[in-house]
């Protein structure tokens, strides 16, 4: 029987309108269908969000919010492995990766938000000016928030774009990439078991020209959330700018690993291969490029050699199975495509894994290194966002600073040194929002997170990340027995 993935909205499932085919990466399968919704519909959803705002935002506290966040915690833990199964299916990830990390990761973090207490909402100030009188500082809630988020990470997305939204007061409209769009139509399902009001989280599928286009050129949304390409990025802003829309933008990345000759080179081995391989390179801070002292170059990559060569490919869906699929046919393209202009501008693979025992009809592609290269080349530029890591060998500590920030990206950067002073000086010349010493791809949600340069404007996670969905309000009491009104006032009457 045909299955449809609905959109969501005021707490009803809505399966009618355009549809568009949902298929497996693991095998090719068709999943079902998803709705390319119109614009009656998504202004109906967004209506819906701005009614649930006005009322609940008013009706709630930090704490009842958190309360309510505190249930799905309980809901989502419940149905970790049924959140596991859709994710893998949907994205092509191992189903050890969604297992392990993506979904206890997300819940971790959805419970960081019910429990923290770093957001205050308001403060009290005064004013040295004006003797007797004081002030009050809120972060009010922008209103209706539009969350547009990418593929590769469905659920951690989808939480990270509904819930410090919600936590800050408030309503969203989330538009799940049209690829991946499974996680993110469950939980917003499991927020109405929770006892969210209907309408204050809405989920409208389809696809970025359609739905999220006219998201964002809706003049009744406040603020929009986006996580995906730079190029998107650039062209949401410039929507945006049209009635002053704020934008939060977290976008791609060309992140650096460096690693230095004093470093422990099988630590630092595993870190560069999970840098690199794990979701097979589709993460925004997927560590592409390696620096690498050169007096250990050859040793070096022997050992990642070495290392690849015991990695296991084959069906995601097997808990044995080391490397995830690529999520889109699209993805997979453009990957080859990259790395065929490579090969002919005079770039050598290194290393190139054979995928035996991969379903004949999923979308993989293997391992692969790429040496030879300089900063400039298209392959050193752009983001490829799959398994494929380029190196790059330096002499010196201001050679490997400079390769580092060679690149109009600045997302994150890992160090692998054992020398803890030389880690700080180099990670504090090192533009990107996040920068790993002997580790990679640790995300917490209390550390605030995003990009320098063309990885994106503002930060997600921790305090930073919630008062992002913020405005602030000053609200002044004056006190007339100061009589400072009357000193004041004297300048004109
Ligand atoms: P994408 O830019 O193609 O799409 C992202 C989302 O935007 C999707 O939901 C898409 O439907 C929508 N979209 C596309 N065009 C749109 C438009 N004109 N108006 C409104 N919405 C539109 O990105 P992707 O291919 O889905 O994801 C991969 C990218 O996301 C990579 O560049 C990766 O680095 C980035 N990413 C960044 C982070 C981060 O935290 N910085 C995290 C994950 C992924």
């Amino acid at each position: 029987m045909e299955k449809i993935f609905g959109n969501i909205i005021n707490g009803i499932e809505e399966t009618g309108g355009e549809r568009i085919e949902l298929k497996s990466p693991v095998d090719g399968s068709l999943i079902g269908y998803i709705i390319d919704t119109d614009k009656d519909t998504v202004e109906r959803a967004i209506q819906s969000s701005r009614e649930a705002f006005n009322k609940f935002y008013l009706e709630s506290t930090i704490k009842s919010r958190q309360e309510l966040i505190g249930k799905l915690t309980d809901i989502v833990q419940e149905k970790a492995t049924i959140y596991a199964d859709l994710e893998s299916k949907n994205t092509g990830k191992t189903i050890r990766q969604s297992t392990f990390m993506d979904i206890p990761l997300a819940i971790s973090h959805i419970r960081y938000f019910a429990e923290t207490d770093e957001f205050k909402f308001q403060r009290k100030i005064t004013h040295p000016e004006y003797p007797g009188t004081e002030g009050i500082v809120q972060n009010a809630p922008m209103g209706v928030v539009a969350s547009i988020a990418p593929w590769n990470v469905p659920f951690l997305m989808a939480v990270w774009k509904i819930i410090p939204p919600v936590l800050a007061g408030n309503a969203v409209v989330i538009k799940p990439s049209h690829y991946t769009p499974l996680t993110a139509i469950e939980l917003v399902k499991d927020m109405k078991a929770a006892g969210f009001p209907d309408g204050l989280v809405n989920l409208v599928n389809g696809t970025g020209r359609t739905t999220g286009n006219l998201l964002v050129n809706s003049d009744h949304v406040d603020m929009v959330s986006f996580t995906g390409s730079t190029p998107t990025g650039s062209r949401i802003m410039e929507q945006a700018a049209k009635n002053i829309k704020k934008v939060s933008l977290e976008l791609g990345g060309k992140s650096p690993n460096i690693v230095f000759a004093d470093a422990d080179l099988d630590h630092a081995v595993k870190g560069v291969i999970f840098g690199i391989f794990l979701n097979a390179g589709q993460l925004c801070e997927s560590a592409s490029r390696l620096i690498i002292e050169e007096s250990i170059m050859d040793k070096f990559l022997q050992k990642v050699k070495t290392y690849l060569d015991s990695m296991k490919s084959g069906n995601p869906m097997d808990f044995e199975t080391d490397i995830s699929a690529i999520t889109t046919k699209e993805q997979k393209e453009k990957i080859e495509s990259l790395i065929s202009q490579t090969v002919k501008s005079g770039g050598n693979i290194f290393y190139s894994k054979n995928m035996q025992g991969t379903p004949d009809k999923g979308t993989y592609f293997p391992p692969t290194l790429l040496t030879g290269l300089t900063p400039g080349q298209q392959i050193s530029d752009e983001e490829i966002f799959g398994p494929v890591l380029t190196v790059y060998p330096f002499k010196s500590e201001k050679e490997a600073i400079d390769l580092a920030n060679s690149t109009k990206y600045g997302l994150a950067a890992g160090i692998w040194t054992k020398d803890i002073e030389k880690a700080g000086r180099v990670a504090s010349m090192i533009e990107a929002g996040t920068v790993w010493v002997n580790e990679y791809h640790l995300l917490s949600a209390a550390a605030p997170r995003g990009g320098f340069k063309k990885s994106g404007i503002g930060r997600e996670l921790g305090l930073e990340g919630i008062l992002e969905y913020t405005q602030t309000r000053h609200i002044f009491y004056g006190n007339n027995e100061s009589g400072m009104s009357d000193v004041a006032y004297g300048i004109l009457i």
